[in-house]
C-alpha cells in the first residue's frame, strides 16, 4: 500500500487562532495569495491579517487569482512573492486559490521557471513554505499534492509533485458559510466525485479505499439537505468540510477517473463550475461499474447501506439544468484527448476511449 501525507491538517470552528503560533513559527515575511472575493467574504482574510500583525509578520497580498486559475497568474503571484522577500506563501480561498498557491510557492523560490517548465516540473530549488486556508468545501486541495491550472492554450492541465503539499492545511468550516448556494453544492458535488472516483479506481487501495467509505458515509445525508435547500447548520458545514477532505486524502492515493478528466473540457468549452461539470459523468461512473463489477459495486453500496438508484436521483437532483449535447464532429475532435489518458485508465476495471465515445454520445 501506498501513503504519504506531510501536511499538517488542522481542522474545526476557530482553527485558525487556536494555532496562531503556526505563523511565527514559519517566518517573519508572509505574501499572501488569495481571490476577488473569497478571502473577504469567508472572513478568513481579515482572520489571517490579524494574526500576522499581532506577531509583526510583514505582508503583502495578490488577490487577481480567478476560477481555474491561469499558469500565467501563478507565475505572476510567484514573482511577486519572490520580490517581496516573503519567507512563507499563505493562500486563501477556494480550490482554484489553493491550487494557484501551490505553484506560486515554487516559482516563489525559482522565480526563472516558465509555464514550459513548470509542466515539466523542472525546478531545482524547494518551494517556499506554504500554508493553505480553504473557503470552498469539495476539493479537498488542501491536502492534496495536485495543482490543476490553465495553460496557455485554455486547457486545464495539472502536476503532480511532493514539492506542491503544504505545509499546514486549515480548515474551518466557518469560513465556507458564505458560500453562495450553487458554489456550495457544485463543490459538495465535487467531493463526492473524488470519493466516487477514488473507490471506483485501479490505484484504490485498503487506506484510500476507508477515506471513500467513510467520506462518503458522512456527505451522502449532508447532499441530501442541499438538493433539499435545507438550512445548514455547523454540525453540516463541518461535516461537508470534512468529507471534502477525505476526498482529497482519497485521491491523493488513487487519482481520479474518467468523470474528472471529461469534466475539464467542459468548464473550459461550456464554462461550467468544476464541480458540476465532473459531476456530469457520475452516474455514468456508478453505471459503468454496475455493468461490468457488480459485486464491487454492490459491496459499496451495501458497506454503506445506501441505495445505488437514490445516490444516482440525488446527482441529478444536484446537477444544474444543461442542455449540451456533443454532435459527432465535436465528439471525434474530443476523443484524441482520453487516448492513453491516465484517468480513463485509472478507471476501475479496463476501460477505453470506445467507453468514452459512448459516453459522450449519450449527453
Ligand atoms: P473556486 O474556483 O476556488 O471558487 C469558485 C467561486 O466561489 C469563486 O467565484 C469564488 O469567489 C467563490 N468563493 C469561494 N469561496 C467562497 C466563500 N467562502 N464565500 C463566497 N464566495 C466564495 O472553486 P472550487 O470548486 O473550490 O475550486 C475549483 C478548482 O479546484 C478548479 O480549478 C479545479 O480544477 C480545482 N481542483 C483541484 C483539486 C486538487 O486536488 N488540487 C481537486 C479538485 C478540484 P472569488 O473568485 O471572487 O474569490
Ligand atoms: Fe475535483
Amino acid at each position: 500500500m501506498k501513503h504519504y501525507m506531510p501536511t499538517r491538517i488542522l481542522t474545526g470552528k476557530g482553527i485558525l487562532q487556536k494555532h496562531k503560533e503556526v505563523f511565527p513559527a514559519t517566518g517573519k515575511s508572509c505574501y499572501i495569495i488569495t481571490s476577488k472575493s473569497s478571502g473577504k467574504l469567508s472572513g478568513a482574510l481579515d482572520d489571517l491579517t490579524a494574526i500576522l500583525e499581532e506577531y509583526s509578520i510583514e505582508y503583502a497580498i495578490y488577490d487577481q487569482i480567478s476560477q481555474n486559475p491561469t499558469v500565467v497568474s501563478c507565475i505572476e503571484a510567484g514573482k511577486n512573492a519572490c520580490d517581496f522577500q516573503a519567507d512563507f506563501i499563505v493562500g486563501v480561498g477556494g480550490g482554484s486559490v489553493l491550487d494557484a498557491s501551490k505553484t506560486a510557492a515554487v516559482v516563489a523560490a525559482n522565480p526563472e521557471l516558465t509555464e514550459e517548465l513548470i509542466y515539466q516540473q523542472s525546478w531545482n530549488s524547494k518551494p517556499l513554505p506554504l500554508i493553505l486556508i480553504g473557503t470552498t468545501a469539495g476539493t479537498g486541495s488542501e491536502v492534496t499534492y495536485v495543482s490543476v491550472m490553465t495553460n496557455k492554450d485554455g486547457i486545464k492541465k495539472s502536476i503532480h509533485n511532493d514539492d506542491l503539499y503544504a505545509k499546514y492545511a486549515f480548515g474551518d468550516p466557518a469560513y465556507t458559510v458564505s458560500m453562495p448556494e450553487q458554489v456550495r453544492i457544485s463543490t459538495a458535488i465535487d467531493a463526492l466525485a473524488h470519493l466516487l472516483e477514488s473507490y471506483f479506481n485501479n490505484n484504490a487501495n485498503d487506506i484510500s479505499k476507508a477515506y471513500a467509505l467513510e467520506g462518503v458515509r458522512i456527505l451522502y445525508p449532508e447532499l441530501k439537505l442541499l438538493a433539499e435547500h435545507k438550512k445548514l447548520a455547523d454540525d453540516d458545514y463541518e461535516a461537508i468540510y470534512n468529507a471534502s477532505i477525505l476526498g482529497g486524502l482519497a485521491i491523493n492515493i488513487t487519482g481520479t477517473v474518467f468523470c474528472h478528466t471529461l469534466g475539464y473540457y467542459f468548464t473550459e468549452q461550456y464554462h461550467l463550475p468544476h464541480g458540476f461539470a465532473c459531476a456530469l459523468f457520475t452516474n455514468e461512473l456508478l453505471d459503468y461499474e454496475y455493468l461490468h463489477h457488480r459485486k464491487y459495486c454492490d459491496g459499496f453500496f451495501h458497506t454503506l447501506q445506501i441505495d445505488r438508484d437514490a445516490m444516482k436521483e440525488l446527482v441529478t437532483a444536484l446537477l444544474p439544468e444543461t442542455a449540451i449535447h456533443l454532435d459527432e464532429e465535436e465528439i471525434q475532435a474530443l476523443l484524441p484527448r482520453y487516448t492513453n489518458n491516465g484517468s480513463v485508465r485509472n478507471t476501475y476495471g479496463t476501460m477505453t476511449v470506445n467507453d468514452i465515445e459512448a459516453i459522450l454520445k449519450r449527453l
